[in-house]
């Protein structure tokens, strides 16, 4: 009885439902910002709940647009909920939102790509790495241009213990492209193993909670969404420097179908390549042929291991880069090709930069 009373205290008084807030405000999706609205509170509720107990929680909602989400949370039991949202245009809902859960929500006009989330909470909820996490959420359903991204940057945050992980072991409620959300989650020898399930893997628990279809979302995208919780780990699987495991990572996945030497290879320069990745295959102790989708991650733990063994003697290494050698070729040909027009050029995608994001 007491713990329903208190249950009810957390819940918004009677407001306009979100629906009737996008014809009040006017607040038409923009396509250009992939706009696609989440209204049925019963399923922001369902997505919330991923989340675990948000009873006296401190909450970051990015990108809550007209605030069908942010109700869920504030119905939680949030007791500081802060919303970042780059469009102008949902302010003034969501200031009506403020009103109605006083003291408990504030609203940041701003990009959470490049906002201090460091900076948005009290030190004093900080909890020890070791220890449980912190009573601090991050939750969202923002577009895919924006969530792949800022998942990257968080991994790296999570690596360095920087960011919204300054605080512990914050964790992590996202939505994302339903491909996207597979790939995260995706175990070793499954069709979908790529880059991003070792980066978030070695640094996580990841666990894909369910699929929203398209058609919740108001506009319909073109894909169905999954919702991701990331608990960071006490241990980090892989002990390197994030970038040397990226490097690592995104070099083995270069050539997915083919046998994962064949990526090893492109951490060396051409004249040393046979030599070294045979060091470094026999020092990780796995076997060249597998393919790259079907390595462990303690498996990349040792070829990491091995690749910075092999560094600390020789440093020069460290910034061989495969692509961007490939590029330099590639302008190379090209100025060569100015002077003689009968050459042939370069095949296209050759040029692609070094830091392509962590796709496949
Ligand atoms: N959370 C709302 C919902 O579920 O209905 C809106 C979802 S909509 C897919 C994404 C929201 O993120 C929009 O309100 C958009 O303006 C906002 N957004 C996009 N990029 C952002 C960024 N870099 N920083 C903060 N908010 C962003």
């Amino acid at each position: 009885m007491a713990a329903s009373r208190k249950l009810a205290s957390f819940r918004l008084p009677p407001l306009p439902t979100v629906g009737e807030l996008i014809k009040l405000y006017n607040l038409r999706a923009e396509k250009q910002l992939s706009q696609n609205f989440l209204l049925d509170l019963r399923l922001t509720d369902k997505i919330v709940r991923q989340a675990g107990s948000l009873r006296d929680a401190h909450v970051c909602e990015v990108g809550p647009g007209p605030g069908g989400l942010t109700r869920s949370i504030l119905n939680a039991g949030a007791a500081d909920l802060l919303v970042v949202e780059k469009d102008t245009r949902f302010i003034p809902g969501l200031k009506l939102l403020s009103e109605a859960a006083p003291g408990r929500l504030r609203i940041v006009h701003g990009d959470i790509l490049t906002y201090r989330l460091d900076r948005g909470f009290p030190t004093n909820i900080s909890k020890p790495w070791e220890g449980d996490p912190p009573n601090l959420h991050i939750i969202g359903n923002l577009p895919f241009s924006v969530s792949t991204p800022l998942i990257i940057k968080w991994l790296e945050n999570v690596a360095n213990r920087t960011g919204p992980f300054t605080f512990g072991r914050t964790r992590l409620t996202l939505t994302f492209q339903k491909e996207v959300a597979e790939r995260l989650t995706a175990s070793t020898g499954s069709k979908q193993r790529s880059r991003l399930s070792i980066m978030a893997q070695y640094l996580c628990t990841v666990h894909n909670c369910f699929t929203i279809p398209g058609r919740a979302f108001v506009p319909k995208p073109e894909v169905d969404v999954g919702v991701v919780h990331f608990t960071p780990l006490v241990q980090p699987q892989i002990q390197q420097p994030f970038q040397l495991v990226e490097k690592v990572v995104r070099n083995v996945f270069q050539f997915r179908r083919k046998h994962c030497h064949k990526g090893v290879e492109k951490l060396f320069p051409e004249a040393r390549r046979v030599e070294l990745t045979q060091e470094v295959m026999q020092q990780a102790d796995v076997d060249p042929i597998l393919r790259p989708t079907e390595l462990t991650i303690p498996q990349f733990r040792a070829l990491a291991d091995a690749y910075a063994r092999l560094c600390a003697h020789e440093p020069a290494l460290l910034t061989y880069e495969f692509r961007e050698e490939l590029r330099l070729k590639h302008v190379a040909r090209k100025s060569n090709t100015a002077s003689s027009p009968t050459l042939t050029d370069a095949p296209s995608g050759v040029a692609e930069s070094s830091a392509t994001p962590l796709k496949k």
